[in-house]
């Protein structure tokens, strides 16, 4: 249970361990960006607005302007990096992806995924149903501490899409609530159930919206090698992959995919990372479904 503390939003340690060679240059400019839209994140999310959380930001803002520095003197050295015979050409290229979990989080599986996850070194996303994490509110600071996004689920996993406006407003202000009453911050974004939500009710999120690009439908086979098998089959460079985390054959089959995807290059990141990354930026009311939008 003892997790390092690190930031929500970049350099996770994964990512230059797991980089081949020719792609270092392009790596530096993948994180000057994220560095930069780190920076506008911090300033403009508004966790905090007492002296406490200006002090976080102030110092936020200054990690990260010694990290664009560093990262601006290291190009140089890097590009005399690749060797002269040309074998850097022949070494996989680096394709970022996000992995995220509905529905829980449920305290055997969720607890095995995030151990599992953290030997990795790679990171997801989690939309929780706010019923669950109350009742296990241990992992969900796990999740935070350990660097993974938190979303929201609604609060009782509620169908949003024919529900009216009130229940819509109630299901994901509670779970917003118990969340930033609990880690702090606000803005934790959504994935309604089942990926629907009234046309034309968009307007009423305040927050950007996630589906998915890839679905298993694991919670239906509940079986690790079909899982596995259907991930594998349907994934692509910028891909998000739905997943449960609330089933043991699901925990299983996600560690099975992060460790073959990473073996071809593949850097497991959170959907705003991912989004990021591409140089989206989210906004509120909209329904994202891969890293390009
Ligand atoms: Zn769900």
């Amino acid at each position: 249970m003892v997790a390092a503390k690190r930031p929500k939003c970049l350099l996770h340690s994964q990512r230059p361990r797991a980089l081949p060679v020719q792609r270092v240059c392009p790596l530096v400019e993948n994180l000057l960006l994220l560095i930069f839209k780190c920076v506008d994140y911090m300033l403009t999310r508004g966790a905090g607005k007492d002296a406490e959380g200006m002090r976080m930001r102030k110092q936020w803002l200054l990690a990260l302007t010694a990290l664009a520095a560093l990262a601006l003197l290291a190009r140089p050295g890097e590009r005399q990096a690749v060797p002269a015979d040309g074998t850097a050409e022949l070494a996989a290229e680096t394709h970022y992806i996000a992995l995220t979990f509905d529905d829980g989080p449920r305290h055997d599986t969720t607890a095995r995924l995030l151990d599992g996850l953290r030997q990795r070194g790679a990171s997801a996303t989690f939309f929780l149903v706010g019923e669950q994490a109350q009742a296990n509110p241990e992992l969900v600071e796990r999740m935070e501490a350990e660097g993974h996004q938190v979303g929201n689920h609604t609060w009782s996993h509620v169908r949003l899409e024919g529900a009216s406006r009130e229940a819509v407003a109630e299901e994901v202000a509670r779970t917003e609530a118990f969340l930033s009453q609990l880690l702090g911050g606000n803005g934790y974004w959504l994935r309604p159930p089942y990926g629907l939500i009234t046309a034309g009710t968009e307007n009423q999120i305040t927050v950007p919206m996630v589906k998915w690009s890839v679905d298993p439908r694991d919670w239906e086979s509940r079986n690790t090698a079909k899982v596995v098998q259907a991930v594998l089959e349907a994934v692509r460079p910028n891909s998000i992959i739905l997943l449960h985390d609330i089933y043991p054959t699901s925990v299983e089959a996600a560690l099975q995919v992060v460790d073959t995807l990473q073996a071809q290059g593949y850097v497991f990141v959170t959907v705003e990372e991912l989004l990021y990354l591409n140089g989206v930026r989210p906004q509120p009311g909209v329904m994202y479904r891969t890293g390009k939008g």
